[in-house]
């Protein structure tokens, strides 16, 4: 008898998390390595918001609190939501889970029956496909094009569409291609997933890394009709360099967010409850912090953009949001799994292979890290490329 189950023994472990371990073991034996593996801030939690969070501890704030999160953070959120992104919601309609990673899984879990298709634009985000089979779910893939800027036209989505469509995913801006749908595109698309009675899963982490006066648009404030198919997904890992306190949520219609909320209840219950504080002050506290960071990101993307630009046989699109280039490897006939294991051993340089993002000519490299380390890591780069 197989002890694991048929759905997790189908899925494997997140590249985007192996390459990350792989560089910081080989840091931790003394070798250098040029990590562009993970998308995580380089920066510190801001003060501000780690001195909340240590408050809260020392005050006593320990103890469970409601399932889907303190009222005040909720609260918190809700404005958030109607300033930042013309949306509206009620507290109750929010849910706070450990991580935007979690809120996406338990959207999925909360809406997608078994056998039920889930439709990802690839390049896509490493764990959707992989969410929607631990349910049970059929990812259904639909390959976006590069002349496109990595983005579903309408009639890609009409095309993909079948009478087991529940789910389509949205992440503008993207990772790994950085492409930011604009209003009337996501305008076009939400009007047929509303007619179609198609759940939106809108995962719009990366909201604040925009540049070149990009505009991130959230698909919910574009009708009521499309609100009432989407449910929202945010958090404070990439805008407040929180990665590691565990802090997403989801913003849903009434009877999504309740569900959302009763498998919450059953399964992790609340996210720590001092790290909620944590949350309250990141969004009530001075906001120019996150533009400074985001300054700081455009900084390398243009730096990196003008590296890459130069080196023969890779292509690139220029990222508009997100922290990441996804290059497209092609012409070097290399596929991303040989290519990121050749360069890691030769040049030291860790890149996610394409393969995890449904894109096998393709390597992402993450630009939230120091300008010293895209120089050296670039230089290297260059060297394989040329001597490959
Ligand atoms: N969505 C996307 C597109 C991501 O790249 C990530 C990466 N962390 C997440 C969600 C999850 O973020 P979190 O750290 O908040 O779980
Ligand atoms: N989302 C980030 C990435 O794509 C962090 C790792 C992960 O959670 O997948 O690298």
């Amino acid at each position: 008898m197989d002890l694991i189950s048929a759905n997790v023994a189908a899925v494997p472990e997140s590249m985007t998390l192996a390459v990350t371990a792989q560089a910081a073991a080989m840091k931790k034996r003394g070798e250098e390595v040029y990590s562009f593996g993970a998308g995580e801030p380089d920066f510190d939690t801001p003060a501000h918001i780690v001195q909340a969070a240590m408050q809260a501890l020392s005050e006593g704030k320990t103890r469970y609190t409601a399932s889907a999160g303190i009222l005040e953070l909720r609260e918190s959120i809700a404005a958030k939501l109607l300033i930042d992104n013309d949306l509206q919601y009620e507290p109750s309609q929010i849910s706070v889970n450990c991580g935007a990673k979690h809120s996406c899984y338990n959207a999925i879990l909360a809406t997608v029956n078994p056998g039920d298709e889930v439709i990802i634009p690839a390049p896509y985000w490493t764990s959707y496909p992989e969410m929607v089979r631990l349910v049970g779910g059929v990812p259904v893939i639909v390959e976006t094009k590069k002349e496109n800027g990595w983005k579903m036209t309408p009639s890609e989505f009409e095309d993909a569409m079948s009478p087991l469509t529940k789910m389509i995913i949205i992440n503008s801006p993207g990772n790994p291609t950085g492409a930011v749908y604009s209003k009337d595109e996501l305008a076009a698309i939400g009007e047929i997933a509303a007619a179609e009675e198609i759940v939106i899963l809108s995962d719009e982490i990366y909201e604040k890394l925009v540049y070149d006066g990009h505009q991130h648009v959230s698909i919910a404030s574009i009708s009521k009709e499309i609100a009432d198919v989407t449910i929202t997904v945010n958090g404070f890992s990439k805008a407040y360099a929180m990665t590691g306190w565990r802090l997403g949520y989801t913003a849903a219609p009434r009877d999504i967010a309740k569900a959302i909320d009763v498998l919450q209840s059953h399964t992790t219950s609340n996210v720590v409850t001092f790290a909620q504080y944590g949350a309250l002050a990141a969004l009530q506290g001075d906001q120019q912090i996150v533009a400074d960071m985001r300054d700081e990101f455009d900084v390398r993307r243009q730096y990196m953009l003008s590296r890459l630009s130069g080196i023969r046989h890779v292509n690139v699109v220029e990222p508009k949001g997100a922290f990441y280039f996804l290059v497209d490897i092609e012409p070097m006939g290399i596929k991303s799994v040989n290519f990121c294991e050749k360069l890691l051993s030769k040049q030291k340089v860790a890149a996610v292979p394409g393969q995890a993002f449904g894109a096998d000519y393709t390597i992402r490299f993450s630009y939230a890290t120091g300008l010293d380390v895209i120089n050296e890591g670039m230089n290297r780069f260059e060297e394989f490329c040329a001597q490959h």
